[in-house]
Parts: structure tokens; sequence; C-alpha cells
């Protein structure tokens, strides 16, 4: 089985939501910030002469409701430019390119629990090597818009702790080394940021055991709705539970 994040989380908010096909996605502001991120971070760091930030920015805000295919009824297009133009801002405050050199962006590499592949949410992965240790910092989208959710959600506190061992070139790096991960939302037109890290001589086993649990449930069609439910949500009319259906208990080794 192939599982994204959207999908992981739908899992962990919701068994049931999961087996009916839900997502927990980006909201669209966040999508959006997270689009022109990769766009700018690639062309400022691959060909950072060829390009000025501003006319670099300018050009992403004018392309996205394009390549997003964003229809001008449903959105306000001008409020969505203006808010993308100050978060971008915002974010390329705290994450300057200078500072660091692009491994990968976006990242994209599956990786195998049990009988599936997970693929991590990561826009871009870049080294900051810094004295007598290397850092790998990681940014990610996140589809909460509070910092305590986002610090608070176990995917990202997986991400933190196992990135550099998904990473093909890790033996290049010190030993001494942290990753850090920076995690990015948007509420109204302001920047929601935090950070989480982990140095690399820190016990980093659990990621694999807290990643494997639900996946392992899903593997095994563990997929009960919430009762009582106070969810709002798109199921709501089809989602009952099975009384003749006898749960799967997974083994606490599993
Ligand atoms: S209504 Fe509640 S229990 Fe049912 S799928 Fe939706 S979130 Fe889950």
């Amino acid at each position: 089985m192939m599982l994204t994040e959207d999908r992981l989380r739908a899992y962990m908010k919701c068994p049931a939501f999961f087996h009916y096909g839900g997502t927990v996605e980006l909201p669209l502001k966040t999508a959006i910030i997270e689009m022109i991120y990769i766009q700018m971070t690639l062309a400022l760091m691959k060909y950072a002469e060829r390009w000025v930030y501003q006319d670099l920015l300018s050009r992403c805000i004018e392309q996205f409701p394009r390549r997003m295919d964003l229809d001008p009824a449903e959105h306000n297009i001008p409020v969505l430019q203006k808010d993308a133009a100050i978060i971008i801002d915002e974010l390329f405050q705290v994450l300057q390119p200078k500072m660091y050199i692009p491994i990968f962006g976006p990242y994209q590499q599956p990786i195998q629990i049990s009988r599936s592949h997970f693929t991590p949410r990561i826009a871009a992965v870049l080294h900051r090597p810094i004295n007598t240790q290397d850092e790998i910092h990681a940014i990610t989208f996140s589809p909460f818009n509070t910092v305590r959710d986002m610090e608070n959600d176990l995917i990202q506190q997986i991400k933190v702790m196992a990135l550099d061992s998904w990473l093909p070139m890790r033996t290049q790096y010190k030993k001494n080394g942290r990753t850090v991960l920076h995690i990015v939302g948007a509420q109204g037109k302001d920047l929601v940021y935090t950070n989480l890290s982990h140095k690399w001589s820190e016990d980093k086993k659990g990621w694999a055991h807290y990643l494997s649990r639900p996946i392992k449930a899903i593997e095994a069609h563990y997929d009960y709705p919430i009762t009582p439910c106070a969810y709002s949500c798109p199921y709501k009319t089809i989602c009952k539970p099975d009384p003749f259906r006898t749960p799967i208990l997974l083994e606490e080794s599993s």
C-alpha cells in the first residue's frame, strides 16, 4: 500500500474516516505557500545569479492561480496573492537561502514500513555546515495552523527523528550533527512557524515503532469509527459502527 502524509493523518484522525477515503490536506493558503516556496527555493539556490528575489517573488505570485487552476469565481485571487506575498516574504526572512546548501527539493522518497510505503511531505532538504558539526534542515508544510498542533503532530516528530537515516548520503556527515525540521503553516495573512530539532547522537529507534503501529493497523483493516464522534465530517450520514464485527486487536509488539 502507498501511503501519503495526508492519508496517514486521516487514519490518525479517525480510522473510519481513512476507510471512507478521507484525507487531511493542506489548507489552500498553506498549499499556495508550499508551491511558491518550492519554486522559489529551487530557483534561488540553483540559479541565484539569474534571479533578483523581488522579481522572482512577483513572478511566482502572479503565476500560482494558473498553476493551481484556481477559479476566480470561487476564490478572491487578489487577496490570496497579497496574503501569499506577505507570508512568503516573512518565511524567507526566517529561512534565508544564502545560509544553506540545497540537497533535495522536494524530497519524496517512499520509506518501506511493514508491507507499505510511506512518503513524507518534505518541501526541501538543506545542508548547513557549522564548524565541527553538520546540520540537516528540512522544510515541511503543515495542515495545522497553531504552533501547538504543529509540534504535537506525531508525523512531524517522526520526520525530525528519522530524516538523517532516510537520506542516502548520511555517511558523508559528521556524527555529531543534528536535524532541524522547520514546520510552516498560514493563518490569514500571518506566517505560522515553528521548528523541532534532533541530535543524531540521541536515540532514534522509536521512530520506526511509532510509524509502524498505525501502518500495521491500516494493513489489518482496523478501521472503526469514533463513537460518539464530535467531528464535522463528510461521511457522517454513512458512518456507523458495525456491532457484528469483532475488532482486530493488535499485538503490543506489532
Ligand atoms: S463521522 Fe466521525 S467517526 Fe465517522 S468517519 Fe467521520 S470522523 Fe470518523
